[in-house]
């Protein structure tokens, strides 16, 4: 071998290193050189080993994916930022990073219905699952059906251990529907489990003034936010519905017809 190149022997390392096999890592070298092997040789290692990581980094993307249970794929790059003038589109971008999940940081997606909340909370569980974090779906009803299943076979504490698996937990529609006390305060205890430990985004229709009427009890509520909204990341999606404006769009009503075309819902949380 006509002295090795050593940026090749390093991307080498740093492969073997990344695939966690330290012996091969530590012999390889001294191999090499009781073989005689040149540097095509070594070329063709690299390449082995590049070929290895990205499968096993395909695999773990395909595997996160399925266990996010996303119920539809929503990527940011299909966003119409434009429809929503509230939203910061620097601060979504910010969020893409993924730089609050290690900080174990919350995101808070407010609005009312049909503004997109949904759509940008799966688009972020699909980018930090494009950087290795392990993701999960929920519904806030679904969450408390699997909370309640879990008491009632009491293992919840077993239930919060799968949940803390994952870097990042979604939870959509908080607040759509009034809990039990008994849910609210196992809804309670998973984001005091998760709070300062893991990243949880979540998104809802409620303005925090009217939490505890969904929640019940004003101080578990008041302990709930407080948790929820330190070292958080609230975004505001006002406007309107996307879909009855994409509606609208295709089928423009008569004017004059449009003043009652709106559910009560959105009038309110205006
Ligand atoms: P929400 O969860 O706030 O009720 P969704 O995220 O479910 O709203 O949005 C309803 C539908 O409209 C979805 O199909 C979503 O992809 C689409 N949508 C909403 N807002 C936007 C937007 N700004 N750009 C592109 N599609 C949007
Ligand atoms: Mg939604």
């Amino acid at each position: 071998m006509s002295g090795p190149d050593e940026a090749l022997l390093g991307r080498i390392d740093a492969r073997f290193r990344a695939l966690h096999m330290p012996g091969a890592r530590q012999s390889y070298r001294a191999l090499a050189q009781e073989t005689g092997v040149d540097e095509r040789a070594l070329t063709f290692l690299e390449g082995v080993l590049s070929a290895e990581l990205e499968a096993r980094e395909l695999h773990r993307y395909e595997r996160n994916l399925r266990a996010a249970r996303f119920p539809v794929v929503k990527e940011l790059g299909a966003f119409d930022f434009a429809a929503i003038p509230s939203l910061s589109k620097a601060r979504v971008e910010e969020l893409v990073t993924g730089r609050f999940i290690p900080a174990h940081e919350s995101v808070i997606l407010i609005g009312n219905p049909g503004t997109g909340k949904t759509h940008l909370l799966l688009a972020l569980g699909l980018e930090a699952i494009r950087r290795g974090y392990r993701v999960r779906f929920v519904t806030a009803a679904g969450l408390v059906n699997e909370l309640l299943l879990a008491q009632a076979e009491l293992r919840v504490p077993k239930l919060l251990r799968q949940l803390a698996a994952f870097d990042l937990v979604l939870v959509d529609e908080l607040g759509y529907v009034p809990f039990s006390r008994e849910a609210a305060q196992l809804l309670f205890e998973f984001f005091a489990e998760r709070y300062e430990t893991r990243a949880t985004a979540i998104t809802t229709n409620l303005p925090f003034a009217q939490w505890p009427q969904v929640f019940g009890d004003e101080t578990m509520t008041v302990a709930l936010l407080d948790r929820l909204t330190h070292r958080s990341h609230v975004l505001l999606l006002h406007g309107e519905s996307y879909r009855l404006r994409e509606s609208r769009r295709r089928n423009p009503v008569p004017q004059g017809a449009e003043a009652n075309a709106e559910p009560r819902e959105e009038a309110r949380a205006r």
